[in-house]
């Protein structure tokens, strides 16, 4: 006789299903619809770094990289922090390469927080922290960021804080909300923790694509959050190869000894030929993500412009490759139903914004991916038209 199993019974994620980007991506091409909703491009990339991927390949870098990250993509990152942030790393003692940002805050926390402790989210926030947090038996506690504008409410963060306070989750620019952190956000981040036990684990994978003469500040640049923070970027939203799944955490040495005895036994070390191209496309392609910031500006604008004068508003994004769409002047709160509409009666695939909050507000947004080729973005927008125009005739 076999022994019953009962594993969902006993889940150790037992609220979590799939996630939203993979059941969008699934039904929007089960449906044939736009896909405006997991962020990736529809373009293809810069065929060099196809090119040096071969290479790379072809002369023989398919074993086993080192644990930590192949010293010279290290080196050329330093040297990015250095020319872009005024930040110094040692490569050697502060740089990690991981399987894309998702690692480095899944291994970040495992290393960072444990049974007891509470780590601080700022909410709507991406949807991988909170499952790394419970994998991690620790607890998250939820501030809300403030509508309309998505801002910081410091004193609701402070009084969050207890004696088991562990961690800060940390997002600029912001996904979904497009929201760009000020310098004084971080001065006001660096004065809530100053006297307290706790790192900050800083997602700034979209530093390159920030709007309208901002500049992204790391929390690298502060000197007092430099000494506490692991700070996560990512190859695959700079290079437009979201496929790549190749990022690096940035943090002091003792912190990232530790982040390194997790990434070790996790993902061990990251594909090699893939680390050997991108040193080599850095070497080749100096300045690479300094054009990110007008590409994106332009297709941000374009989708704008072709929506303007209509029902569906589009606040600007201050940064990220996405675009949030506010639908309150066309049909009541209910992010959820409204992103099944756009799905299944304008061929639009977006993302809803609930699936980011533990208690998801009453919410008329829906998220929109601007990485995508002119044509897709002109033909998403006569979708949206076509579908405006209906519901006024059926409203008439
Ligand atoms: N980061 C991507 C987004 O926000 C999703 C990545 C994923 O599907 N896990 O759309």
């Amino acid at each position: 006789m076999s022994v019953a199993m009962h594993w969902s019974a006993r889940s150790k994620l037992p609220e979590v299903g799939t996630t939203i980007f993979t059941v969008i991506s699934r039904r929007a091409q089960a449906l044939g619809a736009i896909n405006l909703g997991q962020g990736f491009p529809d373009y293809d990339i810069d065929p060099l770094l196809a090119e040096l991927v071969g290479r790379a390949m072809r002369a023989g870098h398919n074993q086993y990289a080192p644990m930590e990250g192949l010293p010279v993509l290290r080196e050329r990152i330093a040297a990015k922090m250095a020319a872009l942030y005024a930040v110094r790393a040692d490569p050697h003692t502060e740089i990690t390469i991981t399987q894309g940002a998702t690692e480095a805050i899944y291994s970040g926390i495992q290393a960072l927080v444990g049974h007891g402790d509470e780590v601080i989210v700022f909410d709507p926030a991406y949807d991988a922290y909170a499952p790394a947090v419970r994998l991690a038996g620790a607890r998250c506690v939820h501030v809300p960021l403030v509508p309309p504008e998505f801002r910081y409410d410091w004193d609701r963060v402070r009084a969050a804080l207890s004696p088991r306070t562990r961690l800060i989750l940390f997002n600029s620019p912001h996904n979904p909300t497009c929201t760009v952190a000020t310098a004084a956000d971080l001065a006001a981040l660096a004065a809530v923790i100053r006297q307290h036990d706790i790192t900050v684990l800083a997602d700034e994978v979209y530093e390159h694509m920030v709007f309208d003469g901002r500049a992204h500040v790391s929390v690298l640049q502060h000197p007092e959050l430099r000494v506490r923070s692991l700070a996560v970027f990512s190859f695959g939203k700079t290079l437009h190869a979201t496929g790549l799944r190749v990022g690096y955490a940035v943090a002091p040495a003792e912190l990232t000894g530790e982040l390194r005895k997790v990434h070790q036994f996790n993902t061990f070390s990251i594909a090699h030929p893939l680390q050997w191209a991108i040193a080599e496309y850095l070497q080749l392609r100096p300045g690479t993500g300094a054009d990110l910031a007008a590409f994106f500006t332009a297709k941000r604008d374009r989708l704008r412009a072709a929506l303007a004068d209509g029902p569906l508003r589009l606040p600007p994004a201050q940064g990220t490759f996405f675009q949030l769409l506010d639908f309150s002047a066309l049909a009541p709160p209910g992010d959820c139903a409204f992103a099944e509409r756009l799905l299944t009666e304008a061929g639009v695939a977006s993302i809803p914004l609930s699936p980011f909050y533990a208690e998801p507000p009453p919410l008329a947004l829906v998220r929109l991916c601007i990485a995508k080729r002119d044509a897709t973005l002109a033909a998403a927008a006569a979708h949206l038209r076509a579908f405006i125009e209906r519901e006024g005739r059926a409203g008439a």
